[in-house]
């Protein structure tokens, strides 16, 4: 087992369990004798785990001489399963929880009936559970069932009779034993007692026996650490060197528990209780840690409040008087539903501490406890459908090993040393880390009289030491870089010749390119000017036609050619300037020269003229601009009206003062404490007011047209660039 198990698995697998489970380190599985049946496989792939189902077995406890006949039956006849029937008796299936169905039928991994006794119980389910926990796995077996089937009687046992030893003393015995048998290993065993009522956690080890209730305890929280590992924080890990340690320590718990009780607060069927083996364990001088939990866990009363509907049926839905109980009944849902991906753990504390018991890293059993008479039916059947639930839930469970690094430290040093007493041994000589000073002159001196060496034959004896032959290359290093620094010198001045001229030949391409791109400009500017002319005279042609008086055209034409020909008037230069600033951001256009050549801002201004758009364009300045005068004048209003506000508040501060003044001068004489200056003033103000707010919301609709204007233009001009570089472009592939 050791052998195969002492593998360190680095990083290769991180799915499932080993995720959840960070801290610990998988390793292929080859379970101990005894330890479930699982096959001693091959040596698996690092990172390999048990996965089987959580085991659930059925406990029925004695009902004693008033025992009704025909309720129950159990099959036990099949090898791996056994089954139990529950006979619903006819006056309870009519209108019970039941709809009306008279039998059911539950399978098991085993029924203990009645007649079961406790050593029967450890010896079939326990017991293989602390096996696996010594060989580093964790457990879990947890008791589930209403109040008084025998949760706390099987879990911790009976207080009259040394038989009638429940699973936890049981357990820490047989523990205790088997670690005492085991030489080969050095083992350590703490234990931790939890309780958790009403959500909270509460440390029953709290050696203080002061406790008089649950709240004197230490409280217990969960915290959770970036990879989602939970711990618990104030939960005492006490050390149990031997079996009567522990069984103190689980009687200190009890009594804590049992003092802390009151019929109040009904602890012990309200509450959860989760007593902890954690054993760790490493075979001397190995720096390789197996650590396992066990948890041997007494559920709180799973019983239900039943319902009552229309007309006093009871109804089929029925809820937990405990809430964790049913947070427990989700993740065991969501765990048996496939392709869930989330499981809702943090609900609640118990199923936070007991995340890695239920579809994680853990070998689990659950006990159903059942009450079986004619009174409990129904909680029965609760107890044993939320069983087959449970059964169905596969966990993962990993070897856990550590390797501890501070060990692992003290192991190499030890080897190092070893070592180095090896060597010196064999050669006669005690090695320091470092080389001498006249060890590295002489290294130096044989490196160098070896590369000087023509002879292909010639060999670099250094004798069998890596620290000499380690220097050589280094040294031989040095004198290869030194070498090509020189070398380097005498080539970048070629380089730099080289490179001179290459600049100049660039300079001369880029002119050249300019200069073709300026031919081009200018056979497009030539088209158009041709295009015009025949425009004109195709005019002209008309005209003569037409009238034949063809003086006045001619003055007409050569007004308009001139037009044309002069487009450049102050005002279009500087709209140019504005597009062309624009255009510049256009790829096609600024590519080569940088910015927009005079030859295409021409052509640029006769392309806008002609435009469809230039139109609009203009429309909307003539709008902006008129739009812009009217918020001026607006603004300036604005201000006014706010001015005389103002100045009427001033007026009013003053008319105080006066009066003030007034009356300290002659405080016999009585002001009648209305104003009517003041009241006039007031009454301005709030006038000005009024009228300052239409403005002010006048002007802010005029903001609002003014920029979605701006918009509009700015969304023209762009289209027209985007026009005027699509036709220059197609003009310029016509001409080559
Ligand atoms: P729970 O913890 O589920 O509320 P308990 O374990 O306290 O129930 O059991 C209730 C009572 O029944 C106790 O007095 C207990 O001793 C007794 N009892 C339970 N199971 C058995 C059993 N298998 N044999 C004998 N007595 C039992
Ligand atoms: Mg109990």
């Amino acid at each position: 087992l050791t052998a195969v198990n002492r593998r360190r698995v680095g990083g290769a697998d991180r799915s499932g369990a080993a995720r959840r489970g960070a801290r610990w380190v998988a390793c292929p599985v080859t379970v101990a004798t005894g330890c479930r049946e699982v096959a001693p496989a091959p040596p698996l792939p690092a990172g390999a785990m048990v996965k089987e189902t959580i085991r659930v077995y059925a406990r029925v406890k004695p009902v004693g001489r008033r025992q009704q006949a025909g309720i129950y039956s159990v099959d036990d006849n099949e090898k791996t399963v056994s089954s139990l029937e529950i006979i619903v008796p006819r006056d309870l299936a009519d209108g019970f929880v039941n709809n009306k169905r008279e039998n059911y039928k539950f399978k098991f991994q085993k029924i203990f009936d009645q007649e079961a006794k406790q050593d029967v119980i450890f010896e079939s389910i326990a017991k293989p559970v602390a096996e696996c926990a010594l060989a580093g796995y964790n457990g879990t077996i947890f008791a589930y069932g209403q109040t008084g089937s025998g949760k706390t009687f099987t879990i911790t046992g009976g207080a009259e009779r040394y038989s009638d030893r429940g699973i936890i003393p049981r357990t820490l015995s047989y523990i205790f034993e088997q670690l005492q048998k085991d030489s080969s290993k050095v083992y350590t065993t703490h234990v931790s007692y939890l309780e958790i009522y009403n959500e909270c956690g509460y440390d029953l080890l709290d050696p203080r026996h002061e406790a008089s209730r649950l709240d004197d305890l230490p409280k217990v929280t969960i915290m959770e650490d970036p990879d989602q590992n939970i711990h618990l924080k104030n939960l005492s890990l006490q050390q149990a060197a031997n079996e009567e340690e522990a069984l103190n320590l689980l009687f200190l718990g009890d009594t804590n528990r049992m003092i802390a009780e009151t019929p109040m607060n009904q602890a012990s069927t309200r509450s959860h209780c989760i007593f902890t083996i954690h054993i760790s364990s490493k075979e001397p001088g190995s720096a390789t840690i197996r650590r396992s939990k066990l948890h041997l866990v007494d559920l709180a009363g799973s019983e239900r409040v039943t319902k009552t509907g229309v007309g006093g049926h009871l109804l089929t839905e029925a809820k937990y008087i405990n809430l964790s109980l049913h947070y427990l009944e989700q993740v065991i849902i969501a765990l048996a539903e496939k392709n869930r991906s989330h499981i809702p753990y943090r609900n609640s504390m118990m199923t936070s501490v007991l995340r890695d018991s239920l579809g994680g890293n853990c070998m689990t059993t659950m006990i159903a406890t059942l009450s079986l008479d004619k009174r409990n039916i129904d909680e029965s059947i609760s107890t044993c459908r939320f069983a087959q639930r449970v059964a169905l839930i596969k966990n993962e469970a990993v070897l856990n090993e550590e390797i501890d690094p501070r060990l692992m430290i003290a192991q190499l040093k030890k080897e190092i040393q070893d070592l180095k007493d090896e060597l010196a041994l064999v050669t006669g000589e005690q090695r320091t880390a470092e080389l001498s000073q006249e060890e590295q002159i002489r290294l130096n001196e044989l490196t160098e009289r070896f590369l000087e060496d023509n002879d292909p034959e010639s060999i670099l004896d250094v004798g069998p030491d890596m620290r000499k032959i380690k220097y050589c290359f280094i040294h031989m290093k040095k004198l290869m870089n030194h070498s090509r620094i020189s070398e380097n010198k005498v080539f970048s001045q070629n380089i730099l010749e080289e490179d001179t001229s290459m600049q100049a030949r660039k300079e001369e391409l880029k002119l050249k390119e300019l200069l073709q791109q300026r031919d081009s400009e200018i056979n497009i500017l030539v088209n158009m000017l041709k295009k015009e002319k025949k425009k004109a005279q195709d005019a002209l042609f008309q005209l003569n036609a037409v009238s034949g008086d063809s003086k006045a055209l001619d003055q007409c034409i050569s007004i308009n050619l001139e037009e044309r020909q002069s487009p450049s008037t102050h005002v279009n230069l500087k709209e140019a300037k504005d597009f062309s600033c624009s255009v510049r951001r256009l790829p096609f256009l600024s590519r080569q020269t940088g910015a927009m050549s005079l030859g295409c801002q021409e052509a640029f201004e006769v392309f806008k003229r002609d435009h469809a758009d230039s139109i609009t364009i203009e429309d909307n300045k003539q709008l902006l601009k008129q739009r812009f005068a009217e918020a001026k004048s607006l603004g300036e209003k604005v201000n006014e009206v706010r001015n005389k506000i103002n100045h009427l508040k001033g007026e009013i501060t003053q008319r105080h003062i006066q009066r003030a003044a007034l009356a300290v001068a002659s405080p016999s004489e009585e002001l009648s404490k209305f104003d009517p200056v003041e009241e006039k003033l007031r009454a301005q103000i709030e006038e000005e007011k009024k009228s300052y707010k239409m403005m002010f919301n006048h002007l802010k609709g005029l903001k609002v047209e003014i920029e979605h204007l701006q918009l509009l233009m700015e969304k023209a001009k762009v289209k027209l660039q985007k026009d005027f570089e699509v036709w220059w472009s197609e003009e310029a592939t016509k001409l080559q």
